[in-house]
């Protein structure tokens, strides 16, 4: 049976100051799968999350989510819907404490104090090494430290779809190894989707279940992450 699409763009294109930066861009996210979405800088991939998040609007095209049309909503209704999203470049406020930057996130999301500790507490679950600088401020840690914050931060909103926008960038293939792992896990159990923006594609090809290539703006090629790890076949597509 194939599975249902949470999140959809049709023929999207957007852009800033009257010049597209993505043209008429068609993609599905389905429940349960990481799809991988690759592309060289400038191809127009942080722009689509943008979009997909409520951030930037779009000239034309819809968005859907569950079906439902999401094109001019805010990202705070995106989010009521069930989406996080991990930004490019971590997000992260320098001086605050993490445990701070997890309080803001949950109160700009609205999440009922009283659920807010069970919240942390189901974060720390999943990316436990967070518990040895919960009272550090951000901007003393590790480039892999704050990249564990921001997707802790989106997780603590508990979301169905989780956009990611290049969560390995300043990392060691290892390292961005041990973040995923746990995050894939985490899809796995729970039946998340997951649009995982990455140019660290070898790393993040082997925990998605699709793959999409963006070129300049365009959707160039669709299929599975096993088509893609053919040395050959991704030089063509670049
Ligand atoms: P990267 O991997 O470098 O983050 P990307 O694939 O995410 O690249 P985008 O950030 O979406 O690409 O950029 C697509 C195009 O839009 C680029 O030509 C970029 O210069 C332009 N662009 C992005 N943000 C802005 C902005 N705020 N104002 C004007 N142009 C922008």
């Amino acid at each position: 049976m194939s599975k249902s699409v949470v999140l959809a763009t049709q023929n999207i294109t957007a852009g800033y100051g009257g010049h597209p930066a993505i043209n008429d861009i068609t993609v599905e996210l389905r429940e349960d799968e990481v799809l991988c979405l690759i592309g060289h800088n400038g191809a127009g991939k942080s722009t689509l999350l943008k979009c997909m998040f409520g951030l930037l609007g779009s000239e034309s095209g819809v968005i859907t989510i569950d079906g439902q049309v999401t094109t001019k909503e805010t990202a705070r209704e995106i989010a009521d819907r069930g989406v996080a999203m991990v930004p490019e470049g971590r997000g992260v406020f320098p001086s605050l404490t993490v445990r701070d930057i997890f309080s803001l996130g949950m109160h700009a999301a609205g999440v009922p104090k009283k659920e807010q500790s069970d919240r942390v507490e189901w974060v720390l679950e999943i990316l436990p090494a967070i518990k040895e600088f919960m009272n550090r401020p951000a901007g003393t840690l590790s480039g892999g430290q704050q990249q564990m914050v921001s997707i802790g931060r989106a997780l603590l909103n508990r979301p169905r779809i989780l956009l990611m926008d290049e969560p390995s960038i300043g990392l060691a293939p290892k390292l961005f190894q041990d973040l995923l792992a746990p995050i894939r896990a985490l899809q796995q159990r729970e039946k998340l989707s997951i649009l995982l923006v990455e140019q660290n594609v070898r790393e993040a090809l082997k925990i998605s279940d699709r793959a999409v290539v963006m070129k300049s703006g365009a959707m160039i090629w669709e299929g599975l992450p096993d088509e893609l790890q053919d040395n050959e076949r991704l030089m063509e597509l670049y």
